[in-house]
């Protein structure tokens, strides 16, 4: 046979190879590296009445779960720890699961946002914001930002009500042997805004540079602007990360750290409590990700995903572990945890609650009584809250219409492209009468016929095995996500 004829189905057979990788490569970006926010969507408000009026809320850069708890046990022998002590005695504590990537501003992204990374913000170095995305600070009525200048403007630039007091790069020198003064510079700055609203006339030199808040009002200005409802302050503390970069996470430095932001976070409680006197203030303590033992992160080992979360004060509930919940604790989506928590923690007696990163969102707009921010994909961690039986209802209620708006939205737009129009698109059917029985629910609640929440420690707060709304119209569809934890 002559070898020419062979020719053509050779050329065509390459060509066609060609053109079917590229297919899979483009599938790659277009399936993965499509941006999580979806646009168009409205504010979903709580109607239940707030039950803080402002939330602190503070990240421990790089501060990994297990380091935390051990250091407070040992503090909390010596009478020393505070946020040890809130976790025994005065609040709920539990670890938050991040997701990889473990990097800085994912972590904040879910904390303050909801939402697992915009995959197109790996071409900005995690740095720039690619695509404007809404958070808890966008959420809030007025808010001020603390800390470091690549984490603070993420959630502050462009916002007229949010505020930000950042310190210089050179500050964040790796190679300092005072890294942890960078914490307490921001609870510094954080004493600095509440005595300025006690000013009668403005410092002496209004125009002194190092003063981050040279533009804002003194006195009753900034004191009617502190006092309103649904304010955030947003403390990032970086002492951590830097020592843990610098020094490894077992060093004396990163262990003083821990002690240094456990003593910052208490003065900041007593200022706060001192300067509003009304007990109307929650307070949220997590942090962004972890720290290998090598001194870095990135990766979805548990040493980076596991951090620590505290919730105290306007609010939040405390519950003391009875006899049967022993050595019990609950974990999202029923995976199961690392472990048993460590006895050397000496948490024993308080319930663990461990939650996904991005549930932190809808707690922390829960607790000010502020819409969720719209992209949001967290589930409230209800046990978390402490509310009237019809407040929490509601709270539930705003959160699973605010992830409906999300789906409602996505499933329209798929419908109107014209892939989808062509390959006869149909929306996700389980959810199909979604709409209509969370209007049936609400209606239900304003009627009153609300009866019972599901015992704590019973269920799951994610899981649909006993239905808060009792009666409901018909049974809720089962909306519980895909365990993504490793084991
Ligand atoms: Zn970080």
């Amino acid at each position: 046979m002559d070898p020419s004829s062979y020719q053509l189905p050779v050329r065509m057979l390459v060509v066609l190879g060609v053109v079917v990788h590229l297919l899979l490569v483009a599938s790659i970006f277009d399936i993965h590296f499509q941006t999580p926010v979806v646009r168009g969507l409205d504010p979903v408000w709580p109607t239940m009445e707030a039950p803080a009026q402002r939330l602190v809320i503070f990240v421990a850069d790089g501060l990994r779960a297990d380091k935390f708890f051990e250091i407070g046990a040992q503090r909390h022998r010596a009478g020393e720890a505070f946020l040890h002590t809130i976790a025994r005695e005065r609040g709920r504590w539990g670890v938050s699961h991040a997701r990889p990537p473990t990097e800085s501003r994912p972590g904040h992204v879910a904390i303050l946002g909801g939402f697992y990374e915009d995959p197109s913000a790996i071409t900005k170095g995690w740095q720039a914001n690619p695509v404007e995305f809404d958070h808890i600070l966008n959420r809030s009525s007025a808010a001020w930002g603390i800390g470091s200048p690549d984490i603070v403007p993420l959630f502050t630039k462009g916002i007229a009500h949010a505020s930000g007091a950042m310190y210089s790069v050179e500050l964040q020198d790796f190679s300092s042997a005072a890294l942890a003064q960078l914490d307490v510079w921001a609870f510094d700055r954080l004493e600095d805004l509440l005595r300025r609203a006690g000013l009668s006339a403005p410092p002496a030199d209004p125009l002194d540079s190092d003063d981050p808040w040279r533009d804002l009002p003194v006195g009753t200005e900034l004191d009617h602007r502190l006092r309103q409802s649904g304010v955030v302050i947003f403390l990032h503390l970086l002492g951590l990360d830097s020592n843990g970069h610098a020094y490894r996470p077992s060093s004396e430095e990163y262990l003083a750290n821990i002690a240094i932001v456990d003593e910052g976070v208490a003065r900041t409680e007593r200022l706060v409590q001192e300067f509003f006197g009304d007990n109307k203030t929650a307070f949220i303590f997590t942090a962004d990700h972890g720290m290998s033992n090598k001194g870095s992160h990135g990766d979805g080992s548990p040493d980076n995903t596991e951090t620590p979360l505290l919730s105290w004060g306007a609010g939040s509930d405390h519950h003391p572990i009875s006899d049967r919940e022993a050595g019990f604790h609950q974990h999202v989506d029923g995976c199961p945890a690392r472990g048993p928590t460590p006895p050397e923690w000496l948490l024993d007696h308080a319930m663990r609650m461990d939650v996904d990163q991005a549930d932190i969102a809808p707690l922390a707009a829960s607790l000010l009584g502020r819409p969720i921010p719209l992209n949001s994909v967290g589930l409230l961690p209800t046990a978390y809250l402490n509310l009237p039986l019809p407040a929490m209802a509601e709270a539930m209620l705003a959160n699973a219409r605010q992830l409906l708006a999300q789906v409602a939205r996505k499933a329209e737009v798929a419908a109107t492209s014209c892939i989808s129009s062509a390959l006869h698109f149909a929306p996700y059917s389980p959810l199909a009468n979604s709409t209509e029985q969370l209007l049936q629910t609400r209606d239900l609640l304003q009627s009153g016929v609300l009866t019972r929440l599901p015992e704590r420690g019973a269920t799951s707060h994610h899981g649909a095995s006993s239905n808060p709304l009792s009666p409901a119209p018909s049974p809720a569809p089962d909306v519980r996500l895909p365990c993504v934890h490793r084991t």
